[in-house]
């Protein structure tokens, strides 16, 4: 059981788009968990071994209390019936409250079809008679999407801790040979993802923040207590 899911194509990727919210989330004492759909085996570097053993490292410094791998096939995912309910399942299972997905559109593939499965899975996951659950929320991770989010949270505290979570993955990020000049270096690596929490991070006057887009409009209560400032 979990409060908090986030659904992801590839290991590293919530590390490098919902982590910190992963991170902050854990901190004020919700029970956060991770799915990621395939172990990245057609990836450059190591192989889906290293990368599962590496994503349970950045778990663990993520603070999130459950997260698997689907072992869906990578770079050539697609949205199949079997797909659908091996992911409904597990959603039925954890009972998240809140899902994040990574956002509709996109330049890999991969991950825009894992927005499409996830909320399908989501659907799926409520539709049977017994032993239907569906999650209340659904925010879409919107970091690689050129997109005005709908809101950002502030990551400040976990900005470093979440890169950590992203350095766990050596056999990605290490300085090896294999296709040393297809990879950025660490600095380099630190460099961008600095520069785009930033990015975000100032839209609500922060430091470091996340986007997130959310297809429902959001309900305000309390028109005086309204972050952000407007001048
Ligand atoms: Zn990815």
């Amino acid at each position: 059981m979990v409060d908090l899911l986030a659904i992801a194509a590839h290991p590293d990727d919530v590390e490098q788009t919902c982590g910190g919210a992963l991170l902050r989330m854990a901190e004020a004492g919700y029970r956060t968990g991770i799915i990621d759909l395939t172990a990245g085996d057609m990836g450059t570097r190591g192989t889906p071994e290293i990368r599962v053993a590496e994503s349970e490292d950045a778990a663990l410094i993520l603070r999130v209390s459950h997260r698997e791998n689907l072992h869906f096939p990578d770079a050539r995912l697609e949205n199949t019936l079997a797909g659908r309910i091996t992911l409904a399942q597990r959603i039925r299972e954890l009972r998240p409250h809140t899902v994040i997905l990574p956002y509709w559109e996109g330049r890999h593939p991969d991950h825009y079809r894992t927005s499409e499965i996830g909320y399908e899975a989501c659907f799926l996951a409520g539709l049977r008679k017994i032993d239907q659950y569906r999650p209340y929320k659904i925010v879409y991770s919107s970091i690689y999407a050129n997109v005005t989010p709908t809101f950002v949270v502030d990551i400040t505290q976990f900005f470093d801790r979440r890169m950590q979570s992203l350095l766990a993955y050596k056999s990605q990020y290490g300085s090896l040979d294999e296709g040393a000049t297809l990879f950025p270096d660490e600095a380099e690596i630190r460099d961008r993802l600095a520069a785009i929490a930033r990015f975000y991070g100032n839209l609500i006057g922060v430091k470091y923040g996340e986007p997130y887009v959310v297809k429902e409009t959001m309900r305000v209560d309390d028109l005086v207590a309204l972050p952000v400032r407007s001048i």
